[in-house]
């Protein structure tokens, strides 16, 4: 185990009706706030009236901008950060999926920062400071609703990239199930997707002595296999639903990270592939990380066969521990084909003619990933496998 320091200031508030909680969370960081949230699904469900009308009884000024797109993008940021200096916003309210989230993080931070926010994502202005910040969380993926990270697209230069800052923290996230009944289908596969994902990144390390953290891992996966099957054939069921939005917060809070070197290149690999052709982060997610699986695997192979058999319950008797591993990611391909994931690139139309690109993009400038440090000719060996 490594040593580690862990803080995490976001207050949550989770379970049905504790959308109630916002009147009180409101009161707290002053009248202005910017109200953001994505295409439309919140009106739909009605949740967008609801959270007017609880803003009104806490006496709130509302400034709304709505719009923000899946994988949001850094003019949507520039524009937000630009109305919260204009209309002197006190804090920002994000309601809506990872992406509205992510974008919230950024214009909190943007307000602080009178240029283009492109330049805080690639790491050439630091974050002093930003906005206060709440979420209304509909779609259990990201686990941005109780971290610091933000994932931001700049659609010119065809570019995706992660930034983080303690900064900005939701000071309050509020997850109640009920309004996440209404995410179909093929966002609740690629949520599952996502929140399986982050676990794998940070249970496929070459630590040693993490026994707890292990398990915390080894449980999450095991609940959420036990629960997609069962919420992706009863896609209103509030428990089903409940189970899931506790694992994506569960799976991406720092809790899983401590103590540990989590690895990140799927993540990173994803990002490119989303970049360049604008697909789900949770689909690109499932096409790859098997295939990663397989590349990697004989750098610690009792840590997939470890995988196999407590999350899988492949059987190990008269097996050698490379066919239990291989048995794992196996049964991980099948589970995600079972309930609709993509497992080839060519599910989103997508050939060889940018591999070499996206693979340079990915790695070229340093290697990613800890398990295996992956260069450019290990990104583009997966990115074949996955065509
Ligand atoms: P999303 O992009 O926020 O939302 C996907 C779609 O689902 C949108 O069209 C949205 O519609 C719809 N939706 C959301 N909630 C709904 C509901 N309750 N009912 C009906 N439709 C609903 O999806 P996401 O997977 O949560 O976020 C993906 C982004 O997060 C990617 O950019 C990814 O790279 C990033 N990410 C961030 C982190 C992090 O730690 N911050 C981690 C992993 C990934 P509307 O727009 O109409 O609401
Ligand atoms: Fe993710």
């Amino acid at each position: 185990m490594n040593t580690f320091t862990f803080h995490n200031p976001t207050r949550l508030h989770f379970g049905e009706g504790q959308l109630l909680q916002l009147t009180a969370e409101a009161q707290k960081y002053g009248k202005h706030v910017l109200l953001i949230y994505g295409g439309g699904s919140i009106k739909r469900s009605g949740l967008y009236d609801s959270v007017r009308e609880l803003l009104q009884r806490a006496g709130c000024e509302v400034t709304e901008l709505g719009g923000v797109e899946p994988n949001p993008r850094v003019t949507t940021v520039n524009k937000g950060a630009q109305l919260c200096r204009e209309h002197r916003i006190d804090w920002v309210l994000a309601v809506g999926g990872g992406s509205t989230l992510d974008c919230g993080k950024a214009i909190a931070a943007g307000a602080h920062y009178n240029g283009d926010f492109w330049d805080v994502v690639t790491n050439k202005v630091p974050v002093h400071s930003a906005l206060p910040l709440g979420t209304v969380l509909t779609l259990a993926a990201t686990g941005s609703e109780m971290n610091a990270n933000s994932v931001i697209t700049n659609e010119q230069t065809k570019e995706k990239l992660g930034w983080s800052s303690p900064h900005v923290y939701p000071a309050f996230s509020i997850l109640d199930p009920v309004f996440t009944v209404t995410t179909p289908k093929e966002h609740t596969v690629y949520g599952i997707a996502d929140i399986m994902s982050h676990v794998f990144e940070q249970y496929f390390h070459q630590d040693s002595n993490t026994p707890v953290q292990d398990g915390f891992c080894e449980s999450i996966l095991r609940a959420v296999i036990a629960t997609a099957p069962l919420l992706l054939n009863d896609l209103t069921n509030v428990g089903h639903r409940e189970t899931i939005l506790y694992c994506g917060t569960m799976a991406l809070n720092n809790v899983l990270s401590m103590g540990i070197t989590g690895d990140w290149a799927n993540h990173g690999m994803e990002h490119v592939l989303s970049a360049v052709y604008d697909i789900p982060h949770g689909g690109g997610l499932a096409i790859l990380f098997p295939n990663w699986m397989h590349y990697v695997m004989e750098d610690n192979i009792p840590r997939f066969r470890q995988f196999a058999v407590q999350v899988f319950g492949i059987e190990a008797e008269g097996r050698s521990d490379l066919e239990i591993a291989e048995a794992g990611i196996a049964a991980l391909r099948e589970f995600w084909t079972s309930i609709g994931a993509p497992s080839k690139l060519a599910a989103y139309g997508i050939d060889d003619q940018q591999l070499e690109a996206m693979a340079k993009q990915a790695a070229g400038r340093s290697p990613i990933g800890n398990f295996r440090k992956l260069g450019q000719s290990d990104v583009l060996a997966i990115y074949k496998m996955s065509l």
